[in-house]
């Protein structure tokens, strides 16, 4: 087994010991859109040992949209409420999908949002006017 293989199983054990408590914090939602759809954790900082606030519990969709994926105006409405939870990986995690699209409340979302105030300025400073 390659170094590289050991590593990524000790951090999806260690992720899945967060499992029961992410799950319970998330009371089985997803916790930037609250939809039931295959719910798993998300790794935030896969750079940082795994913790409670850089694990967040997603739906299939969401997490998709973590990898990449295009959001629809829809789905971005979908996770605004994210952006006012105290929990890192959630708030500036989907804070971090908003800021790559124009939708134009975003800007208004983050700056009213929990966040701390040097977080805020990291993402607007990524909001392409
Ligand atoms: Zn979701």
């Amino acid at each position: 087994m390659s170094k590289k293989h050991q590593d990524n199983k000790k951090r999806l054990e260690a992720i899945s010991s967060f499992a029961k408590s992410i799950g319970r914090r998330a009371r089985i939602t997803c916790e930037w859109c609250e939809s039931k759809e295959d719910l798993q954790v998300w790794d935030y900082r896969p750079d940082m040992p795994p913790n409670m606030d850089t694990l967040a519990m997603l739906c299939r969709n969401c997490r998709e949209l973590a990898e990449g994926k295009k959001a629809s105006p829809g789905e971005l409405r979908s996770i605004r409420n994210a952006l006012w939870s105290n929990i890192p990986a959630v708030a500036v995690g989907a804070g971090e999908i908003l800021v790559k699209c124009n939708e134009p409340w975003v800007r208004g979302a983050i700056v009213q949002s929990f966040m701390d105030d040097s977080i805020k300025t990291q993402l607007l400073d990524k909001i392409r006017m």
